[in-house]
């Protein structure tokens, strides 16, 4: 592989982690490429900040506007930053594969970052499939980036620090809501109340979490506090009709056109699963997360990773790790015996922004109903199959989640296992009575990403980064 155009560091991720390791990165004098799938930096909490659609800067709030200030990290002079590229494979030496434009690109890399983010958990319930339930995240995408909001009237349900963010959002906008259905357990207090110290340290998150309850009470939208039992129910036409949940011993159910679930986020781990880097399980956020060092690097010596594909620690860690492990990479490229000091100020940093995590991770585990689903709630969403399906494959002999997939196809659609992998896992675990290290996860391949036998074709013929760089800088 010669001719390939090199970089000392590729980041794949244009959000807060991405951003802040591009700006050390430049600043450092490392030849930099960024590259995004979408058509604007930001990655989730800042998306679209370059160019914000909504004209009352209120409804997102100021910690949307801080985004801006990360923005000047991808102009930086030796800091390539491309949109729309898609990475869909990275191999054993060095090389990255990625689609902009409908063409196809190899480069190599003498660092690697993935930063590439989290997902929402996917939440399997009775009627999740249905045409007008969408994730919380989803609806947030559509503000952001369109300046819409879902069909109305609309139900809000689920679980964490995000539930409450984006009800307010929508509040503001004026949107028609009927009813938010807060999930949580009752118990998960109790559990999170042991954590309280780590809550008094970031006793900033605790304001700002008490301020946008405050913000649902004040704006009188109803507020159900620990509901069981959420369902999703079709209409004569086959989309949702309604929500039905239990709150005590009273069965509720409520009309609606849109029904907004959310159960929190996890990492993104797809890259670093088809990379084949090492990955553990979280028993508390009950998730995948890959094994770092202190300073993020993975099982493989030139991949790092930072943000909330390392872990799920929200904007503020992310850009920290994103720094910390820029430096680290520059220490490691400029092979210098010399510390920088300013790594151990961000690795202290980030212990602080780090502290209320088991409070928050106590407080928002989700309801078994969704991590262990029961009877015919749909798993795979991509290939139809029931959690009664899975857990029956065990008695057929099916040991692992890739097994499930020449029994029943799951994890085999266009998601490539993204919605399902985690409570195959989980449901195989609880049959088989082994824990989900022991059960393991889908084998990921690459591309991770669909990508079109024409591109591969082309692969051999490409122009440079640059010349494409240009012109989509130019587009944009
Ligand atoms: C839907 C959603 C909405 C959220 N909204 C908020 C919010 O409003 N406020 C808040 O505090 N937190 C929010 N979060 C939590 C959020 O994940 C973090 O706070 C923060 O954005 C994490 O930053 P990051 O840099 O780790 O990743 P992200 O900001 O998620 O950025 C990751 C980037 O990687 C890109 N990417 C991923 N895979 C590839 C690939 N194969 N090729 C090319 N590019 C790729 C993505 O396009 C994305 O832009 C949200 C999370 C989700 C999932």
């Amino acid at each position: 592989m010669t001719g390939l155009e090199q970089y000392d560091l590729v980041i794949i991720g244009a959000g807060p982690a991405g951003m802040a390791a591009a700006r050390e990165a430049g600043e450092a004098g490392l030849n930099t490429l960024i590259l995004d799938e979408q058509p604007r930096a930001g990655g989730q909490i800042y998306r679209n900040i370059g160019r914000p659609i909504l004209r009352d800067r209120s409804i997102l709030g100021n910690d949307y506007y801080v985004g801006e200030s990360l923005l000047a990290g991808l102009t930086h002079s030796l800091v390539t930053h491309i949109v729309n590229a898609t990475v869909w494979e990275v191999t054993a030496d060095n090389t990255l594969y990625y689609s902009a434009e409908g063409v196809s690109r190899q480069v190599r890399f003498k660092k690697l970052l993935l930063a590439t983010g989290a997902q929402e958990r996917p939440v399997p319930f009775d009627g999740w499939t249905l045409p007008g339930v969408m994730t919380c995240g989803a609806a947030q995408i559509l503000l952001k980036s369109s300046g819409l909001t879902p069909a109305e009237p609309l139900v809000i349900a689920g679980s964490g620090p995000l539930l409450l963010l984006i009800a307010c959002q929508l509040i503001r906008t004026d949107a028609r809501i009927e009813a938010i259905v807060d999930t949580t357990p009752a118990c998960n207090y109790g559990q999170a109340f042991k954590e309280i110290g780590g809550a008094i340290k970031g006793w900033r998150y605790l304001l700002k979490g008490m301020r946008m309850l405050n913000e649902v009470r004040r704006s009188g939208v109803k507020y159900y506090k620990s509901a069981t039992e959420l369902r999703a129910e079709p209409g004569g036409d086959g989309n949702l009709a309604s929500v039905s949940f239990r709150k005590g011993n009273i069965l509720h159910q409520l009309d609606c056109k849109t029904l907004l679930v959310h159960q929190g986020v996890v990492p993104n781990t797809q890259l670093g699963r088809a990379i084949g880097l090492e990955h553990q399980w979280d028993e508390v956020q009950q998730c995948w997360k890959p094994t770092l060092s202190e300073n993020g690097c993975s099982s493989h010596p030139d991949i790092f990773i930072a943000g909330d594909s390392a872990g799920i620690g929200g904007a503020m860690v992310a850009e920290i790790q994103g720094r910390l492990v820029a430096r680290w990479i520059v220490h490691q490229l400029g092979g210098t015996e010399r510390r920088d000091p300013g790594i151990d100020s961000l690795r202290k940093e980030l212990i602080d922004q780090l502290a209320i995590r088991p409070f928050l991770d106590h407080l928002y585990r989700p309801l078994d109903m969704f991590l262990k689903p029961q009877g015919e709630t749909i798993v795979c969403r991509c290939e139809e199959v029931s959690a009664a399906e899975i857990r029956g494959l065990v008695k057929q002999g099916c040991i692992g989640p890739n097994q499930t997939k020449a029994f029943c196809r799951s994890g085999m659609g266009p998601c490539q296992g993204r919605q399902c992998g985690a409570t195959v896992t989980t449901l195989l675990a609880d049959e088989l009575g082994k824990s989900p290290v022991e059960v393991g996860y889908y084998n990921i391949r690459f591309p991770i990403k669909p990508v079109s036998l024409g591109e591969l074709a082309g692969l051999n013929q490409t122009r440079s980064v640059k010349a494409q760089t240009d012109q989509t800088t130019a587009r944009n």
